[in-house]
């Protein structure tokens, strides 16, 4: 097996190290620089008393605590920075500290420079925690030392302690934590599709598209990139690709990599060999056509990576779709509810719409991030019998799909789901794919789902009061 010469490690001893924002990732950072002997101070723009959980543990270990706010001082201070994924790079702070040559890195960077093994990285605008979470249980399948870790919730800084020589360590990465990468290395880099999203962090759909490309700037020939040939901006980034680059279709035969063909899918090694059969269509366990792509994306990666097709098969078949992901919830009353609270962005909407014929009452609303909603038209006009929109973007919402479809106002899920449970009928489907952020009205999309689930199954209790209810 080849391995890629590891990047330095950074030497962290007696350095003066500012890790900003306290998330989950940064807090990890803390501690793990902290253990490196490095002076830490952390920042967050949180007040101490919404920090109150951490600080005490920081404090414990001899870490420093700014609270409430950045301070310029702070920030000049430092030999190192490392930036938590949520935090805007062009505030002041990071604008002088980077005028003053300071290095700034994010979390996934630093961790990269300590994890031994191998990086296979995930990234796209949809589809990267499903993809990671499969290509993470097939690799596992196949004997294959696997962690699995990053943007899905898991520090990559945690991955370091675990990872030994053999390690795949599965990353799925986003756009912002690949803003602030510098010798960060797949040997296998995913992008899956590259379709608008955060436009309101990154201004352009094309410094969008740029960042995501970061995911392959420090291959070499050695490496490889997996690109989706179906998908416009992703299958461009090949241009600029140095490694050697495989594609997955969903429409036709590709020179190396993963495609369907009568409804089976197929892969081949390179564009003289012939092509092999890894496995019907009818064994995905997935709703909807981008869930093949994920599975597409996940056999050419996996196959890459040394997995034997029948792990695959095995891997694939007995995946669950991932909480929040187009994740059925019940029926009532002969009414299918689906979950897609993860639905954030239009592009994902649309996928969740395309899986199912018709008849679909579709929750959709929420944080509004810059999108454009007219991009739904046409499949609203084909397959949704009304809309019902929640939260702050309802207005533009509104405005931008009347006269498509009929839409009912109801500012709140729970008054949404109240007024679909007077007005669907059995072999109906109701759908949460809101095509927007929740941080207006929930905490994240995570409890966007749960209350959504909590209110159907409010809804199947009640059912014997229900007019419909026969
Ligand atoms: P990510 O981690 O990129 O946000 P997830 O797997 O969490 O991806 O899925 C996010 C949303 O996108 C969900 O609504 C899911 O149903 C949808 N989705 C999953 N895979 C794809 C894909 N390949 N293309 C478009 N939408 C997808």
């Amino acid at each position: 097996m080849h391995y890629p010469c590891p990047a330095p490690m950074l030497e962290l001893k007696g350095k003066k190290v500012l890790v900003v924002g306290l998330g989950k990732s940064g807090l990890a950072a803390a501690l793990f620089l902290r253990r490196q002997g490095a002076h830490v101070t952390v920042s967050d723009i949180r007040s101490a008393e919404a920090l109150a959980k951490d600080i005490p543990a920081l404090l414990d270990e001899g870490i420093n605590v700014e609270a409430g706010g950045h301070g310029l001082l702070t920030f000049r201070r430092q030999d190192l920075i490392v930036v938590s994924p949520g935090v805007p790079l062009d505030t002041p702070e990071l604008v002088q500290a980077r005028n003053l040559g300071r290095p700034i890195i994010g979390e996934l960077e630093l961790a990269a420079r300590y994890l031994k093994g191998q990086i296979l990285a995930v990234t796209g605008s949809n589809g990267k925690t499903t993809t990671t979470s499969l290509i993470g249980e097939i690799l596992e399948k196949s004997g294959l030392r696997t962690q699995v870790g990053g943007n899905i919730g898991v520090p990559v800084v945690a991955l370091i302690e675990g990872s030994a020589d053999d390690t795949w360590n599965v990353l799925e990465v986003s756009s912002f934590q690949l803003e602030t990468t510098e010798v960060f290395h797949p040997r296998i880099a995913v992008i899956l599709n590259i379709t608008p999203d955060h436009l309101d962090r990154h201004g352009t759909f094309e410094n969008y598209a740029l960042a995501k490309e970061r995911i392959f700037l420090s291959q070499t020939q050695d490496d490889y990139c997996v690109l989706n040939a179906d998908n416009p901006r992703a299958a461009a980034a090949a241009e600029r690709a140095k490694s050697s680059v495989y594609w997955f279709s969903l429409k036709h035969a590709v020179n190396q990599g993963a495609w369907v063909e009568s409804k089976t899918i197929v892969f081949r090694t390179s564009p003289s060999s012939v092509p092999e059969t890894v496995m019907p269509l009818s064994a995905i366990p997935l709703k909807g056509d981008h869930n093949i792509e994920n599975v597409l994306a996940s056999v050419c990666t996996a196959r890459l990576a040394g997995a034997a097709f029948e792990s695959i098969r095995k891997g694939v078949e007995e995946f669950k779709a991932v909480e929040h992901r187009l994740e059925y919830v019940a029926t009532v009353n002969g009414v299918e509810v689906y979950n897609d609270s993860k639905a954030t962005n239009v592009d994902a909407t649309a996928k969740a719409i395309a899986a199912f014929p018709g008849n679909i009452h579709l929750i959709l609303g929420g944080k509004d991030k810059n999108s454009d909603y007219t991009e739904l038209n046409e499949l609203l006009r084909a397959r949704v019998k009304a809309v019902y929109t929640i939260g702050s973007a309802a207005a533009k919402i509104e405005s931008q799909l009347r006269g498509v479809v009929p839409i009912h106002s109801c500012e709140t899920l729970d008054k949404a789901v109240g007024a679909i449970a007077a007005a669907a009928h059995p072999a109906e489907v109701v759908l949460l794919a809101p095509a927007c952020s929740s941080f207006d009205q929930f905490e994240n999309y995570e409890q966007r789902g749960r209350v959504f689930k909590q209110l159907v199954s409010d809804w199947e209790a009640s059912r014997g009061m229900h007019p419909h209810t026969s």
